[in-house]
């Protein structure tokens, strides 16, 4: 496994890839890796005869310096956690790497002011700003994202088909734990106390959604949605509810939606999409 830090070096192995037409398949990661991101690496293998990950925590997504700040960061257990997994290159550049010679930011035009987007001011627009640099920098032919991040994958997968068309995007369902939640690099960030009433959220949020009439209206769901989540033990959250999950808008049958929900424990905010 390489570890490479700057982007000449890695365009070297790049090319000696190309040379014998191996497949690349690319995962971008902001570290602190979990078994999640493993589900991504284990696809990739499957399709492709060289994988890379990135590890890249980009200060342009946060919206908020503590958060930045405090974003869980786990570097010699994710070089374990690679090794471990066969990663063949570890792609670790610094900010001025990526950005030196890219100071513009650019800006995501797709499924805005909704979900994340309402919450987090311009965090989309980092992300897009990131992706756009990291793509054209390991030009691989297929990407993986996880069902995780929801939005996150239908904003990049619009991105790709203007942007990056040679580019395939491949989707993983969410990873969870045994007791039903999505592995994510912020649960590292939570108590043993937060992490247990996150999981008994969790628990009777899927109760309270499998128990819904499939039938009924996403608007209707939603009036249901608003009185479950005002009855839980959760000191603040930004969203809760159901949405189409092609448009992400607020029509139709919940046979055709998720419910999406970013919630706070504490200073954490955890995000999740529940498919049923
Ligand atoms: P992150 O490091 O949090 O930016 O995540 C990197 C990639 O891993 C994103 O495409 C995420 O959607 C994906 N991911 C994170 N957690 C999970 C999970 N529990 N299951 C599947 N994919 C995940």
């Amino acid at each position: 496994m390489l570890i490479i830090k700057d982007i000449s070096n890695l365009k070297l192995y790049l090319k000696a890839f190309e040379s014998k037409e191996y497949s690349i398949g690319y995962i971008p990661t902001m570290g602190a890796l979990h078994p999640g991101h493993g589900e991504l690496i284990k696809k990739s293998q499957k399709d492709n005869q060289k994988t890379i990950i990135s590890i890249f925590v980009n200060e342009k997504q946060f919206n908020n310096s503590e958060d930045f700040k405090n974003y869980p960061r786990n570097k010699g257990k994710d070089y374990d956690f690679c090794d471990e997994h066969n990663v063949d290159i570890i792609f670790e550049p610094t900010s001025e790497e990526i950005y030196k010679d890219h100071q513009n930011k650019l800006e995501n035009k797709y499924f805005k002011n909704i979900l994340c987007d309402a919450y987090r001011p311009n965090h989309f627009d980092g992300v897009i700003t990131v992706l756009d640099r990291l793509f054209s920098i390991v030009n691989s032919n297929k990407v993986y994202f996880g069902e995780k991040d929801y939005q996150q994958l239908k904003i990049v997968e619009k991105y790709i088909k203007e942007n990056y068309p040679n580019l395939k995007l491949i989707s993983v369902p969410t990873f969870r734990t045994e007791k039903n939640i999505a592995f994510s690099s912020r649960n590292k960030n939570l108590s043993k106390n937060q992490l247990h009433e996150f999981e008994t959220f969790h628990n009777a949020t899927l109760e309270f959604v499998f128990k819904l009439d499939k039938n009924i209206n996403i608007e209707d769901a939603n009036v249901l949605a608003k009185e479950f989540i005002n009855k839980q033990n959760i000191e603040k959250f930004d969203y809760f509810e159901f949405r189409n999950i092609s448009s992400l808008e607020l029509e139709g049958k919940i046979s055709d939606a998720r419910l999406f929900y970013a919630i706070f424990r504490g200073q954490n905010r955890l995000i999740d999409n529940i498919d049923f």
